[in-house]
């Protein structure tokens, strides 16, 4: 039996997450639960999973949750968060699934890896603005980091096995996100509704934002980076606008081992969870011979500046991918709200790392503070703006 510690449970990957735990009760216990401040969400959950302890990220959340569940241990705020990651550090089989949003997921990872958990990972931000910190980490403590994310379960599975010597490079594919068919002068006009309405997936707003600019690619070709120990000059992205094929190995003897299912995020999920075991579970299962066709095409760099961006962030090192995601973070919430059109998501990006002090061996609390001054910046430069 294997207790879960869940952060991010009301949202998308969260309750997938419990969906694909639910369906293995012999092998899973939801010990803890996590949320930002959805109280009528983690209430319904608490009722079907029963956990001991619940973590919500706003207070006046966690009040009314405590209130309401008078015999589980409610925690509060970011020491609620990183107290569920590392609660019962004397439980060796334990795993926790980051599924948060945004950098705040960062401090509950390292947190599971100091009292030598594992940890099941789909919050992005996590590698992208800590990766260097979170794998030595890893690698000291002897914890594994399994990534929940369609394309690093597929280089995951098609990794398995083989000597990293032999890797030629891998190969991430992105659908081209909701406006993959539109012009850089259409795109001036684009409203939040349009780029919420992704072709392929189903995901919350900050990630289908994300694909929309393609700095989700960008943070997935980071964290590949991290995950696997392979150098940035060795992952490529591919344009792959079915999104069957979500990444590839090419290895040095011209063989290339790809990855290929529905677009469903339970898959991947399910593999983290069982792994190293395969389980049936309700996934759409492909017909090729209806499909047809993949198609491949390569991605215009100044189509997508985003992705771009993500790679220069990465070659620079040190603070920069911190400043390119909190930067990105804010740009994408104003954008959201109304407040700012599609395209200065990525100027906002530019000009924050360009006014960037840098840092080449950051600490933790550095990393976090470069988070804060670059998102104070861009909200006093976007508020200058309105005057
Ligand atoms: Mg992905």
């Amino acid at each position: 039996m294997k207790n879960l510690y869940l952060l991010g449970a009301t949202g998308s990957i969260g309750r997938q997450t419990l969906e694909i735990a639910e369906a293995a009760p012999e092998r899973f216990r939801i010990l803890a639960l996590g949320a930002d401040r959805d109280v009528e969400g983690m209430t319904e959950l608490i009722r079907r999973h029963d956990p001991r302890f619940v973590a919500m990220n706003d207070p006046a959340a966690a009040a009314t949750i405590a209130v309401r569940f008078p015999d589980i241990e409610v925690g509060s705020g970011k020491t609620g968060m990183i107290r569920l990651a590392a609660l019962d550090p004397e439980d060796r089989e334990g795993l926790f699934v980051n599924a948060v949003v945004g950098v705040a997921g960062l401090e509950p990872t390292v947190a599971a890896l100091k009292i030598g958990r594992d940890v099941a990972l789909a919050n992005k931000e996590t590698l992208v603005v800590g990766g260097q910190i979170v794998m030595a980490l890893a690698r000291e403590k002897h914890v594994r980091i399994l990534p929940i994310d369609s394309e690093h379960s597929a280089l995951w599975q098609c990794l398995e096995g083989e000597n990293p010597d032999s890797i030629l490079r891998l190969v991430i594919t992105a659908s081209g996100g909701a406006f993959r068919d539109k012009s850089r002068a259409e795109l001036e006009h684009v409203g939040v509704a349009d780029a919420l309405a992704h072709p392929n997936w189903k995901m919350g707003k900050k990630i289908t934002i994300d694909s929309a600019t393609m700095m989700n690619k960008g943070f997935e070709v980071i964290e590949a980076m991290h995950l696997f120990g392979i150098p940035l000059g060795k992952i490529d992205t591919v344009l792959h606008r079915e999104s069957y094929l979500h990444a590839l190995v090419e290895f040095i003897d011209g063989s290339m081992i790809a990855q290929i299912s529905s677009h469903d995020m339970r898959l991947p999920i399910s593999y983290a969870l069982h792994h190293p075991d395969r389980v049936p579970n309700p996934t759409e299962r492909l017909d090729l011979a209806k499909i047809g066709k993949f198609t491949f095409a390569p991605i215009d760099f100044e189509r997508y500046p985003c992705l771009g961006l993500a790679y220069a962030a990465a070659r620079r090192g040190g603070n920069a991918p911190a400043a390119l995601n909190a930067a990105n973070e804010v740009a994408v919430a104003l954008f959201l709200e109304g407040s700012i059109p599609f395209l200065m998501i990525e100027s906002i990006v530019t000009a924050a790392l360009e006014q960037l002090a840098f840092i080449a061996q950051p600490t933790l609390a550095e990393l976090l503070s470069t988070d804060a001054v670059v998102r104070e910046a861009v909200r006093a430069r976007y508020a200058r703006q309105l005057l």
